[in-house]
């Protein structure tokens, strides 16, 4: 088969667009004969596959390559042009991603080791990185290869790191014992051909090249030296298919995933080779010219894949694109699967329907209780429906205006900022009346429109439970400056005809009947502050305490607990009423537990004990979640947790060597005292007493605040039990911090 496969081919061509169409029309018939016949002879004639094997050899230098490219993969980036017609294609349509998520549902891909986060640019863990990247390559071919092949057996591909083009291969542990990871340029999905050990180019399915930073610093693209090097090594993989027997016929395109160890995207690339001029004697210009205008580049916009707990994100289009492209790479190999994409997403449409009741069934409940409340919003502009994640919900861009209505009539509201946090999104907008006071805006989607993804779930708790909860605080009384407010929630009116039939419904408009929930106030994520600014002085962790815990005893009061107290979940508000002053803020109340059958978050770093045991809450667990955030904030070594089991190991071995205790006696003496405290409760039915811990710690705070009583004693701890002493001390010079 001239190019190995019929489906993908398609497929991708519809991402393609027209050219591909073109170059595969421009097929000249001596070499479509070649390829058709059974031997597999080379399909070139002697004298160009001696000059191709000429530029196997001369075209060895990736700097010059990029230099004679730059300027042509330059105008084709999206910061610098505006005509689409000039950019790249992408290679896959949204749609097809979708089909595989549908695909894919329910295929458990397992990961042994994770990407090693880090916050800088610096690269302390390079082994773990590539350890991370072989074990995700791995995952994935061998997840793909059972999940559509075989169900059973050894996959029939393994995974090998080369350094440049034409070098040898190693695994990780070849490559620190022979002091060669520093120069490994990524890893390689390899088909087993026979016994013998040593791995050949040709025999390459798919390259995914690793560097520091894949981005182009400002959006999510590529930077144009990821192109470049994409498009040098994707040309030697070509060129050296093609010299190869074994090669020839496997497809005259390869799929290179281009990766740091955070984001990462696709460039395709192939054509015909009998079209490059191999007599030339620059033969750097000579490749160039052929790729500018015989072969086919498509690149992807790129997108996360691991997340900071270093766990690759399964369902996200940053993922998926790199599942589909292998997926095309093995069938290039291999040939068409057993069971196709398309019919595997049909099988999954019973589970699908299934959930999706279970999605109405959940709303439905919360509507009711909401005694039939919604409102009217309504959006100023007509949208475009394009999806940049696999939403089914439009997005809202800066500077966007839209029209809410509640009971008191109409307010108009524009977007300031996206706000990114995990994988939830928000906005900051403000009224045009007000134009100084920020409001937090959630955007949820409608009922009818909720996919049975774990995203559109959590969009629900963002948006429709977390109204829900927030609503029961204010009709308990419940109100606490560390609590967000309510300010309105309603839905989404667009512009333009409506013809929904009912209030409740929706019409064909994407943005018809969107839940959203306007609070208040904006704040800064403790997960940005301290990736941005590192841990917290003693000062600031006594504050975050105080205010955390203060938030937890408000919606106590309520019988209402948070379930899900982790970084992302806690903002800080900078108030300037004289002075600055910060003010923390339990946000994201989604997963609050209000009756037995709830359940909370599950967060293998922050969750307590009890809630990973049990899927339960005991009394104290968010405040012990607050514990395990306080070790965080005060730069305690969270370890990356895997699995329920290891994260459980870890709490009883922080417990009991009691390091959390020793973390925070650092800090403050009195921080030492509430973790041991803490300890004591864990677990059990007794409630926290949060008013003698909040005494304690607002009489240091607010001796603080006064700015005279701070004194770091650095060297002489003393090591009492200031809760202990605190009552009868008189005076806040006593305390150590
Ligand atoms: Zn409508």
């Amino acid at each position: 088969m001239r190019f190995g496969f019929s489906l993908s081919d398609s497929e991708s061509m519809r991402g393609a667009g027209s050219s591909f169409r073109r170059s595969r029309a421009g097929i000249s018939p001596d070499r479509g004969s070649c390829v058709s016949t059974t031997s597999k002879s080379i399909p070139c004639s002697k004298r160009a596959s001696d000059g191709l094997r000429e530029y196997s050899k001369m075209i060895v230098d990736v700097e010059t390559f990029s230099s004679c490219i730059e300027d042509w993969v330059l105008q084709k980036l999206p910061s610098n042009s505006c005509d689409k017609k000039l950019l790249f294609k992408p290679p896959f349509m949204v749609d097809e991603l979708q089909k595989l998520d549908y695909a894919l549902d329910g295929v458990f891909f397992q990961q042994l080791f994770r990407m090693p986060y880090s916050h800088h640019g610096y690269d302390n863990s390079r082994e773990e990185k590539f350890l991370a990247l072989v074990c995700f390559l791995q995952t994935i071919v061998d997840g793909l290869w059972r999940t559509f092949w075989h169900k059973t057996g050894e996959p029939p591909f393994f995974v090998s790191c080369p350094r440049y083009p034409g070098s040898r291969f190693y695994t990780i542990e070849q490559a620190v014992s022979n002091g060669r990871l520093g120069g490994l340029c990524g890893a390689a999905v390899v088909a087993k051909v026979d016994s013998d050990s040593h791995v050949r180019w040709n025999d390459v399915l798919e390259l995914a090249l690793f560097k520091s930073d894949i981005t182009d610093g400002k959006s999510k693209a590529f930077s144009m030296l990821s192109i470049c090097e994409a498009l040098f090594y994707g040309f030697h993989i070509l060129l050296l298919r093609n010299l190869s027997k074994s090669g020839a016929s496997k497809g005259s395109s390869i799929y290179m995933l281009v990766l740091d160890s955070k984001f990462g995207g696709i460039i395709k690339f192939g054509g015909d080779l009998s079209r490059l001029d191999v007599n030339s004697c620059n033969p750097y210009h000579a490749v160039v010219e052929w790729i500018k205008n015989h072969a086919e580049v498509s690149v992807s916009p790129i997108d996360r894949v691991w997340n900071k707990l270093g766990n690759a994100n399964w369902g996200d289009v940053g993922t998926l694109q790199l599942l589909l492209a292998t997926y095309y790479s093995i069938i290039q190999w291999k040939g068409p699967p057993r069971k196709s994409i398309a019919h595997l997403a049909t099988d999954q449409s019973l589970l699908i329907q299934k959930r999706r009741l279970q999605c109405y069934g959940l709303s439905a409940q919360i509507q009711n209780g909401h005694n039939g409340q919604w409102e009217t919003i309504e959006l100023d502009h007509q949208s475009d429906q394009t999806p940049n994640k696999l939403s089914m919900r439009p997005n809202l861009k800066e500077g966007e205006v839209i029209r809410l209505e509640d009971s008191q009539g109409q307010v108009k509201f524009q977007i300031k900022d996206i706000i990114l946090v995990g994988d939830s999104l928000s906005y900051s907008a403000f009224t045009l009346d007000q134009p100084c006071k920020l409001f937090t805006l959630y955007v949820g989607v409608h009922p009818s429109r909720l996919e049975p993804s774990w995203e559109a779930m959590s969009l629900w708790y963002l948006v429709q439970r977390q109204t829900k909860i927030l609503n029961i605080m204010k009709q308990q009384g419940v109100s606490s400056k560390n609590l967000p407010e309510l300010i309105l929630s309603g839905r989404v009116l667009h512009s333009g005809h409506c013809s929904k039939q009912n209030p409740g419904d929706c019409c064909e408009h994407p943005w018809c009947g969107t839940p959203v929930l306007v609070t208040s106030p904006v704040g800064e994520p403790v997960s940005h502050i301290i990736a941005r600014y590192g841990s917290f002085c003693t000062e600031e962790a006594l504050r975050f305490c105080r205010d955390i815990l203060t938030s937890l005893k408000s919606a106590t009061s309520a019988n209402i607990q948070h379930g899900d107290i982790c970084p992302e979940n806690i903002v800080r508000v900078i108030s300037l009423n004289g002075r600055t002053e910060s003010l923390y803020i339990a946000v994201s109340w989604g997963r609050a537990v209000l009756e037995d059958r709830d359940s909370p978050a599950m967060n293998l770093q922050f969750s307590s004990v009890y809630a990973l045991q049990h899927r339960k809450l005991c009394p104290s667990s968010d405040t012990e979640s607050l514990i395990y955030l306080l070790y965080f904030v005060c730069g305690g070594e969270m370890q990356q947790q895997d699995s329920i089991e290891s994260a459980l190991r870890w709490r009883e071995r922080c417990w009991a060597k009691r390091m959390i205790q020793h973390q925070l006696g650092e800090v403050s003496t009195l921080l030492k005292a509430f973790a041991d405290y803490v300890d004591s409760l864990c677990g059990t039915p007794y409630p926290v007493d949060y008013d003698i811990w909040l005494r304690r710690l607002n009489r240091v705070v607010a001796c603080s605040d006064k700015g005279k009583c701070v004194e770091r004693l650095e060297t002489s701890l003393r090591f009492e039990d200031v809760a202990e002493t605190s009552g009868t001390s008189g005076g806040c010079s006593s305390f150590t911090y």
